[in-house]
């Protein structure tokens, strides 16, 4: 197996769509990896190749369950993840794949998963596929790449898909958005329990986790567990019926993974059996292709050259309080239209 990957990398002429299909197919790693590379390319030949490969994928995608790991930097996220990778592929059978997202960073260039080192035994393990995330400039967002890489590596077969994310900001909307199960990592702290970290995202997660839950840490988490049970008891219930849970483990001893993954297990046994499972996912879709039609349209918009003129006139208007913004925008709006 090593060695074709090694011919089909190493032969200069460029993949078709359907070379990099069969290779994802055959659970390929290098040709998936390389796949990804092109749909996070800005150059439009890729972006024509990727756009096939991904009509390809579809057929084979959807079957994974896809989950959502945020909290904020140190809470323990890679070494959460790592170690729930490896409970999957040993106890459970699983073939996992691990991405980042994290839009807001332009200044490390968006990889917040860069030093793979983080995850050592996960990365080389044949059942594991780690992704940092895409750069901010991959077209069309860096939503849109971990997106379309999620129905990649479907389509190569893995079946618990991990999308990590920092917790502090927009990103947790985005990724909620497009996983099924979205966790919450945090750590029992002293004094406010709530702190460092934003009440809304607390109100979107399926479960919050209190991690390091180890050494002198025990009791201190047995508190938290309780405060924020409490917390998630003030939140209105969610549409799909399931109450959010509260639990602990510690992800460097790898213990209490175990009751982590069974929340995750009997989360989606009851949004199978209530059908919001495939309820939610096709909302998702609904939410992802207006999203794409808005920011489409903007940038169709500002990169128009009659507008970019002329907004800039309207602009100076005004603030100058000669038209009223409505009416500057109706008649920008007529300009693009005309
Ligand atoms: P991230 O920034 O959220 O990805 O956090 P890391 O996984 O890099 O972990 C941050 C630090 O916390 C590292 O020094 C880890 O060794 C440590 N850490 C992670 N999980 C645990 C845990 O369960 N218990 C303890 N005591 N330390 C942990």
């Amino acid at each position: 197996m090593k060695n074709i990957n090694k011919i089909t990398i190493k032969t200069k002429k460029a993949l078709s769509a359907n070379d990099y299909f069969n290779g994802i197919k055959k659970g390929n790693r290098a040709i998936l990896s390389k796949a990804i590379t092109l749909i996070e390319s800005t150059s439009f030949q890729h972006q024509k190749i990727a756009e096939k490969l991904i009509e390809l994928c579809l057929p084979f995608s959807g079957r994974s369950v896809r989950i959502g790991v945020t909290g904020i930097p140190g809470v323990g996220k890679s070494t959460f993840i790592e170690a729930l990778g490896i409970y999957l592929i040993d106890k459970k059978n699983k073939k996992v794949a691990v991405l980042a997202i994290d839009p807001s960073s332009k200044k490390s260039g968006g990889s917040i998963l860069g030093d793979k080192t983080r995850m050592n035994k996960l990365s080389i393990n044949d059942n594991a596929f780690i992704r940092p995330s895409p750069s901010s400039g991959a077209l069309g967002g860096v939503a849109k790449a971990t997106r379309e890489t999620t129905i990649l590596c479907e389509a190569a077969g893995y079946d618990t898909i991990l999308i990590e994310t920092v917790g502090v900001g927009q990103s947790e909307i985005e990724v909620k958005s497009m996983v099924d199960f979205f966790l919450l990592l945090m750590i029992a702290g002293a004094g406010d329990e709530l702190q460092g970290i934003k009440r809304g995202i607390m109100e979107i997660a399926d479960a919050v986790i209190i991690n390091k839950a180890d050494g002198e840490n025990i009791h201190n988490t047995k508190l938290a567990i309780q405060e924020y049970k409490n917390a998630l008891h003030l939140f209105p219930a969610n549409k799909n019926g399931w109450i959010p849970k509260t639990a602990s483990c510690s992800a460097i001893e790898s213990k209490n993974i175990d009751t982590t993954w069974d929340i995750i297990e009997s989360f989606v046994n009851h949004t199978t059996i209530n059908n919001s499972f495939l309820e939610n996912r096709k909302e998702q879709a609904k939410f992802w292709l207006e999203h794409t039609i808005n920011s489409s349209l903007t940038t169709l918009f500002y990169t128009d050259k009659n507008i970019t003129i002329k907004l800039k006139i309207f602009e100076k208007k005004v603030m100058q309080g000669e038209i009223s913004p409505f009416k500057a925008a109706k008649e920008l709006m007529e300009i693009f239209k005309s």
